[in-house]
């Protein structure tokens, strides 16, 4: 049976549905398998031509028991989480330009429309599942940088077992990723706008990691997390390494890069998770804006937390980029009492500096790049005037930047993949600002769903970040109490 452990070390391994349901492990660290399982020749070959709901059923089966989910209820699971995608392949692979070596992965057809949407739905419907089961409930807490909470409300909207509180820092999300939270309609999800969140989403997650260590607390509000430090998350986040590059190569066997716009290093743990297990990559590149918290550690072996600045690519407006210590686990050959100690440093003094050894594990098959906003709208301006119209989301364009920057460094004609984690239609003034429109869209970046949300009344609490500690709390308190009457 596949075991999951703290990387801190100090609990006794559990099982994928103890990891999944409580979120983060009760050491204050993250869960991570015992070991990472490795896929076989014949299975590599074999999944070639699965479709996405396939791949997934094959690759989660290698980290979760039948005995927690049965085969048949784990399909089940699967078609039900990506049944409601608007595309029928689930991801879209789009050649980008005429060199025939870039391909942007779109994991945006989901009903949020960003890659949060890829594993949300499936985690949530997880979720539900285990807790019916054993006949309980959770309230799931979580801080968005404005995609991972949509997608959170959505996928919970209307379950039975879960409440779900996604907190959001009000006025650094658009209106648009505002509205997909607000206007849902469902008695079970409690969208909360925070103001004055200097550090944005991180000043939430700050709160979130607080209400977490108060055991007592934690217990009496049945929390938990579908922030990316859940694992299933991350493990979900594996997938589609696997199905693009399989509808990237010319030949199973061939080696890919990946580009990843990334902020808490959750969806590239997924790529690193999907190498480990027997994937060729050969090199992901970590495209950072001007937050570039892991373009410093993998340029310079320094993980130090500075202000956050505010860009146009704002889901990666992220200064702690929390995943990564997952990775580091793995980087030092699972040397807990090492992770320990570093996570405290930079607890309290907001710095760490590793050494040679860990930075060269860091380094081996990763590349970074920090991209500007300059870069980043001129970019979608030319994509947009010189690949027929093709738009990119101010995310996916830092990967695309990032892609230029370093292809000339990698082995001539080998495959990029640009994964394109969000539509344009959830950031319209950004492409109106790139493209010079004035109000005029191209249908491009319009999209359906997200007329609905523009016409009806939004329902959200509202707070101060000074008092959201204890408005929190009172707001979960008091919906608890509603619900044993
Ligand atoms: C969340 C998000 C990212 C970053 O993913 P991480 O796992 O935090 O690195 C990138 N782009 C978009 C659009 C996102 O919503």
């Amino acid at each position: 049976m596949i075991k999951y452990v703290s990387t801190r070390g100090g609990i006794s391994p559990v099982a994928f549905d103890e990891a999944v349901l409580s979120g983060f492990a009760a050491d204050g660290g993250l869960f991570v398998p015992e070991t990472i399982p490795k896929i076989t020749q014949a299975q590599f070959q074999s999944w070639a031509e699965l479709s996405y709901p396939e791949l997934a059923f094959e690759v989660l089966s290698m980290f979760i028991d039948r005995s927690i989910v049965p085969a048949t209820d784990l399909k089940k699971l699967l078609d039900d989480s990506y049944s409601s995608f608007n595309s029928q392949s689930v991801i879209d692979m789009v050649p980008l330009g005429r060199d025939g070596r870039t391909i942007i992965m779109e994991l945006f057809h989901g009903p949020t429309l960003s890659f949060k949407d890829v594993a949300m739905g499936f985690l949530i419907n997880v979720l539900d599942y285990l807790l019916e089961k054993r006949n309980q409930r959770l309230s799931i807490v979580l801080a968005t940088t404005g995609d991972t909470g949509p997608a959170a409300a959505w996928a919970s909207a209307g379950k039975k077992t879960i409440d779900c509180w996604p907190m959001y820092p009000r006025g650094m999300i658009t209106e648009e990723q505002e509205r997909q939270m607000t206007t849902l309609n469902a008695s079970n999800v409690h969208p909360i706008g925070v103001d004055n969140c200097e550090d944005g989403a991180d000043d939430l997650d700050f709160i979130v990691a607080k209400l977490f260590s108060d055991h007592e607390l934690k217990e009496k509000l049945n929390l938990s997390s579908v922030n990316s430090i859940n694992w299933c998350r991350v493990v979900v986040q594996s997938v589609h390494y696997f199905y693009g590059y399989y509808r990237a190569v010319e030949q199973v066997g061939d080696e890919v890069n990946f580009s990843v716009p990334s902020g808490a290093f959750g969806n590239l743990f997924g790529g690193y998770l999907a190498r480990s297990m027997g994937l060729p990559v050969n090199k992901f590149i970590c495209a950072n804006n001007a937050n570039q918290t892991l373009h410093t550690i993998f340029s310079s072996g320094v993980l130090a937390k500075k202000n956050l600045v505010q860009t146009l690519s704002t889901a990666i407006d992220i200064v702690v980029p929390y995943n990564f210590w997952r990775f580091l686990y793995y980087c030092t050959g699972s040397d807990s009492e090492k992770l320990k100690v570093w996570q405290d440093e930079f607890k309290s003094t907001g710095k760490v500096e590793f050494d040679a050894a860990t930075l060269n594990a860091i380094q081996n098959g990763f590349m970074s790049v920090t991209v500007s906003d300059y870069e980043t709208s001129k970019t979608i301006k030319d994509t947009f005037e010189t690949c027929d119209g093709y738009l990119l989301d101010p995310h996916t364009a830092v990967a695309v930047v990032a892609a230029n920057t370093l292809k000339d460094m990698l082995p001539k004609k080998m495959k990029v993949i640009c994964l394109a984690t969000a539509h344009p239609a959830k950031f319209p003034e950004t492409t109106r600002a790139c493209l010079n429109l004035g109000t005029e869209m191209p249908n491009q970046g319009k999209h359906v769903s997200l007329e609905r949300v523009s016409k009806v009344c939004q329902h959200v609490r509202i707070c101060d970040l000074e008092n959201l500690e204890f408005a929190l709390i009172d707001a979960m308190t008091t919906r608890l109490k509603m619900q044993a009457d």
